[in-house]
């Protein structure tokens, strides 16, 4: 593969990582704004919430009659409570996605290189992607461009900014250096990170951060 090939293939990855991240999302209720230009928030996701029932909410839809028929009226009220304005919540992610390189059987090694290197707050986030794609197999073209998608399996990796200091130092001086930190997790295809570590350790990934999209709920 020529440096143009390995950087479209880049890119490829990258928007599947997204588009697999923007479904699930979407199925948690989030609505999912993409940046136009990239400038290290990817994503910016938004949902109502209702400030007097704590939780969140559709818009509640009002039926009316309107000259004689029942039609339905949007509002910005909470459906709970139908009462309340209903505000919004916001989370900003940065998204990473890599199919890493080849360790042994059903092992890879990612990298990922975070590009926002200190605690932005309760509603920046990281999403790093894993995907592992399993094309050795398959020889015939036609079949190759059928299967191809569903042999890719992504494992996410959710977590805020102020968590990185579970797994990095990011005291360091050099850290906010641009290219110069860089972590590396070794990850088996069922999505577990195998790195010990030796200052710092990475359970963090297999115990907290895995599909951890519960925690963008936060608030
Ligand atoms: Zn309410």
């Amino acid at each position: 593969m020529n440096e143009f090939e390995s950087e479209k293939k880049k890119q490829v990855i990258g928007l599947y990582g997204e588009m697999q991240l923007a479904m699930i999302l979407h199925e948690r209720g989030w609505q999912v704004h993409r940046a136009y230009i990239d400038e290290g928030i990817d994503f910016t996701i938004t949902k109502y919430w209702c400030p007097k029932c704590k939780k969140f909410s559709n818009q509640y839809l009002r039926r009316e009659e309107y000259k004689g028929k029942e039609k339905k009226c949007v509002t910005n009220l909470c459906e709970h409570c139908k009462k309340t304005e209903l505000s919004i919540v916001s989370r900003y992610l940065q998204v990473k996605t890599s199919e890493g390189a080849k360790d042994k059987e059903d092992v890879r090694e990612f990298s990922f290189h975070p590009k926002i290197r200190y605690d932005m707050g309760n509603d920046v986030f990281y999403v790093w992607i894993a995907i592992f794609e399993d094309i050795a197999a398959i020889n015939d073209i036609d079949t190759l461009c059928n299967e191809r998608i569903n042999l890719k399996k992504c494992h996410f990796y959710v977590f805020n900014t102020k968590d990185v200091s579970e797994f990095d130092n990011t005291g360091l001086p050099t850290y906010q250096i641009t290219d110069n930190q860089k972590t590396t997790l070794r990850i088996s295809s069922s999505g577990k990170v195998l790195n010990g570590g030796t200052i710092y350790k990475y359970d963090c990934f297999n115990d907290k951060f895995y599909n951890d999209f519960k925690t963008l709920e936060d608030i």
